[in-house]
């Protein structure tokens, strides 16, 4: 069925996942050096391009008398750009040629900071679709393999945390929209696919909602459940605790957070399947991938450059956004990468120990645990994302249900802003200090933290 729903995908968003997948799943066995070269390639054609017609690099370029990179080791020379620099550029990390009909506009997720706008044409979308597919293929999931989801909503303000069914799937990777496709065989397709996919909201998951989730998932019998790390962990121990029999997918994938081993050990022992990590972020998508050898992710080179500085940032090069293009981006995580041959036969290298995703929780007031994704999309929600109103924000919580949020800005926010914070906090905590900063300390550790929990 994912053959078929690529089918449709390409036809409905103009995108080319199918032919791309087929050539991933060639460009997979390739040896080290034509990777690389395949990939200077790209890189060459890319700067070519942005320093045409992307005010930000243009600028930034021409200040470091960088016209075109004629060798292998010239990224090296190229900036290293932040999240601040991507925040202040705004639309001058827009290239003057983009097409916004060709384009789907997102944010960062909302993990490493507070979130930014981003314009994804069709070959990045292509690209990062189709490698994350071959992600599939190393997992053992075959096409139309039932498949579960436990992500966030991102219409938390208008739903209650309490139990419901969830009665439509998120549509991220496999599903188009119904509605949009009037032909019937196809829509035939579209109802099997939906009838293979269900989505749980993590932001629900008390014991309650759990409860119904797990009396689902034993009918729906899942063959991969995916999502967040912490929503799979609740999952995981809700059914521990219980005892719970008869939830035994072929595989788990989680992202978002930091994997500590002995996390995995225990979503392990309790789905009796093994646990794939996966790693991407909202600029580049698709980064790195576990393979069955379980020993790191394999770097998606056909579509990215990640590069570990001295210190372990990770700083990734998307080769295919031209239309806003991250070049040498810092992503806020930290890692190890290793060049080593890996056993499963793939020469790319691997993303090893992956430090920094964020971890951390806050607790809402009716004892429901949320992650940074949460605040992105509340503020996304309000309106406060890619208006240079705010530069970043961080939570602090000493109490469940009670949290100090502290929110850099230019300039003093007006009472009307104000009360729109409010107003979006009110339904989940009790009381709420907002606190104003020209700018956010990161402390002595220098790793901005977004999310601090004191509980
Ligand atoms: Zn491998």
């Amino acid at each position: 069925m994912i053959r078929n729903g690529l089918i449709l995908l390409d036809l409905i968003k103009g995108t080319n996942v199918r032919s791309t997948k087929r050539f991933l799943d060639d460009s997979q066995y390739w040896e080290g050096d034509k990777l690389k070269e395949y990939q200077f390639n790209k890189l060459r054609d890319l700067l070519a391009e942005v320093t045409v017609s992307v005010p930000f690099y243009r600028d930034l370029y021409r200040k470091q008398g960088v016209k075109e990179i004629s060798n292998k080791q010239a990224l090296g020379d190229l900036s290293v750009v932040d999240r601040k620099m991507t925040m202040e550029a705004g639309e001058r990390l827009l290239s003057k040629k983009i097409n916004l009909k060709k384009c789907k506009i997102g944010r960062t997720g909302g993990t490493t900071g507070p979130p930014l706008r981003l314009f994804r044409d069709q070959e990045t979308r292509s690209f990062s679709l189709a490698a994350y597919y071959r992600f599939y293929d190393w997992m053992g999931i075959e096409p139309g393999m039932p498949e579960v989801e436990l992500w966030g909503s991102t219409e938390i303000r208008n739903q209650k945390l309490e139990i419901r069914n969830q009665k439509s799937p998120r549509t991220a990777h496999l599903v188009p929209r119904t509605s949009r496709y009037p032909v019937s065989g196809i829509r035939n397709l579209m109802v099997n696919q939906i009838n293979n996919f269900r989505s749980y909201n993590a932001f629900s998951f008390n014991d309650e909602y759990l409860e119904e989730v797990v009396k689902k998932l034993l009918r729906f019998r899942p063959k991969l459940i995916r999502g967040y790390l912490s929503a799979i962990l609740l999952l995981a121990d809700y059914i521990k605790r219980n005892n719970i029999r008869g939830i035994q997918p072929i595989a788990v994938s989680s992202t978002s957070e930091t994997l500590f081993p002995e996390y995995r050990r225990m979503i392990e022992e309790v789905f009796q399947a093994p646990l794939f990590d996966q790693y991407g972020c909202g600029e580049c998508n698709s980064i790195a991938f576990e393979c069955k050898e379980h020993h790191g992710m394999h770097i998606v080179m056909e579509h990215c450059i990640l590069e570990a500085d001295e210190k372990d940032n990770l700083i990734v090069t998307n080769l295919d956004n031209r239309s806003q293009p991250f070049i040498r981006y810092k992503t806020g995580d930290s890692g190890t990468i290793d060049q080593a041959p890996c056993a499963c036969g793939y020469a790319t290298p691997r993303l090893t120990a992956l430090h920094g995703r964020a971890n951390e929780n806050i607790i809402l007031k009716d004892h429901v645990s949320v992650n940074g994704i949460f605040f992105a999309n509340l503020m996304d929600e309000i309106g406060f994302i890619g208006n240079q109103k705010m530069l970043r924000f961080q939570i602090i919580q000493d109490k469940v249900g009670e949290i100090t949020f502290r929110v850099e800005v230019k300039k003093e926010l007006p009472e009307v802003d104000l009360m729109k914070l409010k107003d979006a906090f009110a339904p989940f905590f009790n009381n709420v200090i907002i606190k104003q900063h020209a700018f956010l300390d990161p402390g002595p550790s220098g790793k901005f933290r977004y999310l601090i929990s004191r509980l």
